[in-house]
């Protein structure tokens, strides 16, 4: 593969952030953006803390009642999507000028992949420098920048500098810099994978290093495809490229609804709605996949998905595949429903 320099931006604990500007009077106070603590007794998730609720051990997706536990004394915010959606926008307008290729990740953050642009990474640091400045010119909030010779060592970078950093790592860096990191630095690497590779090595807190020790095949027997990609990941390879036209290849919809609901008949009614107008613009493409996203009350989203072989498929046989996943979101949660979107995954 060729030699890639690729950058990776996040935003610094972004709604909480936004939180802070918005409000000056909180600021330096531990400040919580997600579901209503109801003195403690609230349901759903924290979305964002700011670095001081975080000091009380307070993170995203930590339950919101446990956070009110940890500091009663933060302030407690909801979630003011629509307007974090336009500060997003705005940051993106400055970031998607820095290179042909950017891949929008979530709201907060993206990967560019600045090898065209940029012959060293002196350069593609000044690029991190520019882009720093400028969005904290436009918009008052800071962000972390990570540069390293493909997504995951720019993901790293990043992490390591946190918050309102910039770090490069250099190819020659790699290797060595990972090495001491513990395993769920790679990502896919989750507590289950971590313990059954520990368990293998017959070590607690195994580190990078130590799962570097096991043999490509030992590790596709354990992992099956995953291990392929473990292998390469511990020494700090990923080949996985930025992808720009990312959006192009599917076709989706998605229906806030006015108030939250959990009315089935309701839900699956702007469901149908939501696959026929999907369905009318796809129509000529082969699909080979669908998506079914929820967003609950306290906005955590999950997605369910299934694939196919590509091919032109009706809109009820999309409704009917749709439809059954949809139905799970309903059952195995009781919390109402803010969103539902429907989308379909077409051929690259
Ligand atoms: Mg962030």
């Amino acid at each position: 593969m060729k030699k890639r320099i690729i950058l990776h931006i996040d935003m610094d604990y972004f709604f909480a952030q936004i939180e802070e500007r918005e409000n000056p009077q909180f600021k330096g106070k531990p400040i919580v953006v997600g579901a209503d603590p109801r003195g403690g007794k609230g349901r759903g998730v924290v979305s964002t803390a700011n670095y001081e609720a975080r000091s009380f051990g307070i993170k995203s997706a930590t339950p919101i009642s446990r956070a009110f536990r940890l500091c009663p004394q933060a302030v407690f915010l909801p979630v003011n999507m629509d307007f974090y959606e336009k500060v997003s926008l705005s940051v993106f307008k400055i970031v998607s000028k820095k290179a042909k290729k950017v891949e929008k990740v979530s709201l907060d953050e993206a990967y560019l992949d600045l090898s065209d642009k940029c012959r060293s990474y002196k350069e593609a640091e000044k690029v991190g420098e520019e882009i720093k400045k400028e969005i904290y010119k436009k918009e008052r909030l800071t962000c972390t920048v990570g540069i390293g010779e493909n997504k995951m060592m720019a993901k790293i970078a990043c992490e390591l500098a946190k918050p309102d950093g910039l770090k490069v790592i250099k190819p020659s860096q790699t290797k060595k810099i990972i090495e001491e990191m513990p395993l769920e630095t790679i990502p896919g690497i989750g507590p289950k994978t971590k313990e059954a590779i520990q368990k293998y090595l017959k070590k607690k807190n195994a580190k990078i290093k130590d799962a570097r020790k096991i043999k490509k095949e030992k590790l596709i027997d354990l992992f099956g495809k995953r291990g392929d990609d473990f292998y390469h990941k511990l020494r700090g390879v990923d080949n996985s490229l930025v992808e720009g036209e990312r959006k192009a290849k599917s076709v989706g919809k998605e229906h806030t609804f006015q108030k939250d609901t959990r009315d089935p008949e309701k839900i699956i009614k702007v469901f149908r709605r939501l696959v026929g107008d999907v369905y009318r613009q796809a129509k000529e493409e082969k699909i080979k996949g669908l998506v079914v996203v929820c967003r609950f009350e306290d906005f955590e989203t999950h997605t369910k998905q299934a694939s196919f072989e590509p091919g032109n498929y009706k809109e009820d046989f999309l409704y009917k595949k749709g439809v059954s996943l949809l139905l799970r979101f309903l059952t195995r949660s009781n919390k109402k429903i803010r969103l539902i979107g429907f989308r379909v995954s077409l051929p690259e």
